[in-house]
């Protein structure tokens, strides 16, 4: 199986590997700080750790995974996280000219599903999604052993499905979206605003001015606090109801989840979602929750997985 280079392009870095797609096995490692002047200053700096990892030209393709939205042709439509990002850049088209190779663009997130369907929790499974719920909730989907993306690269976005309709406010600025329970940042605003009007918690006690991490919420529900209780009970009535609705759509035998919150509060977790009443799906429709496998660099895997794929 020939090489293809995986780059994860992040908020603060750029890493580089040279991967085999089939293995997961990666190689060679290049890392520089994300430049913080724009989209093109970027393109050059991703130029650079390419030929810096394979100046023989060992691979012809390369795959890059981006913190933003992508379109099935590799234009970067929005990337919020990194410095003065904020128009359409067709990465794919101008990188593969610089570069000499063929060049795919995927969502960081979605190029992360991959590496999971193809070498982690997902492996043999032609249908699957992934979810990872961090500071917010991401996904991706893989369906017939493919990664959909959509044209606007939107497919995936569970965290933006309404479980409670007229809810709290989102991230995104809407309201009643799944985020704004299950994902870490929506959390802390709830726990924040309690706390301000009385209903005093251990969150905030053991954050104080900080920010309120998935630790903390492990500590909380340890120690029984009434209101983690009942923000934790209601994270995981819009994750069943999202998953469980997402899973019946599709017909999905297998739904991974993963991220910083995941990890942390791990099977019990997993476990008390799927018990949900809110998980229910249509007669006797079935969607196993795992746990995602926490690879080494999945994003330099997944991102190389896509390019092989293309
Ligand atoms: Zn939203």
């Amino acid at each position: 199986m020939p090489e293809i280079i995986g780059v994860d392009l992040g908020g603060t870095k750029i890493l580089a590997r040279l991967v085999d797609p089939v293995t997961g096995k990666s190689e060679g490692r290049v890392k520089k700080p994300t430049p913080k002047s724009g989209p093109s200053d970027v393109l050059d700096k991703i130029v650079t750790v390419v030929d810096d990892l394979d100046p023989d030209r060992r691979a012809e393709s390369v795959g890059i995974g981006v913190p933003g939205l992508v379109t099935e042709s590799g234009v970067v439509t929005l990337c919020p996280n990194i410095n003065g990002w904020d128009t359409p850049v067709d990465v794919a088209g101008i990188l593969s000219e610089r570069l000499g190779r063929t060049v795919a663009v995927g969502n960081d997130v979605n190029v992360g599903a991959l590496a999971e369907h193809r070498v982690g929790a997902g492996q043999g499974f032609k249908d699957m999604a992934t979810v990872f719920v961090g500071t917010g909730v991401g996904g991706g989907l893989v369906l017939n052993n493919r990664l959909v993306a959509g044209e606007r690269g939107m497919a995936g976005e569970i965290g933006h499905l309404t479980t409670h309709p007229g809810g709290r406010q989102c991230g995104c600025g809407q309201f009643g979206h799944m985020e704004a329970y299950a994902g870490r940042a929506g959390l802390e605003a709830e726990a924040r605003r309690r706390h301000a009007a009385g209903d005093k918690n251990e969150l905030v006690r053991l954050a104080g001015d900080g920010r309120i991490k998935s630790s903390f919420i492990a500590k909380a529900i340890e120690a029984e606090d009434k209101v983690t209780l009942e923000l934790i009970e209601e994270a995981v009535q819009a994750l069943a109801s999202a998953i469980g609705s997402m899973a019946t759509l599709l017909d999905l035998p297998l739904v991974v989840l993963g991220g910083g919150v995941v990890d942390r509060l791990g099977q019990d977790f997993l476990d008390r979602i799927s018990a949900s009443e809110y998980f229910g799906g249509f007669g006797n429709h079935v969607c196993e929750l795992r746990l995602a496998k926490r690879l080494d660099d999945a994003g330099v895997v997944g991102a190389a997985i896509l390019a092989a794929d293309s």
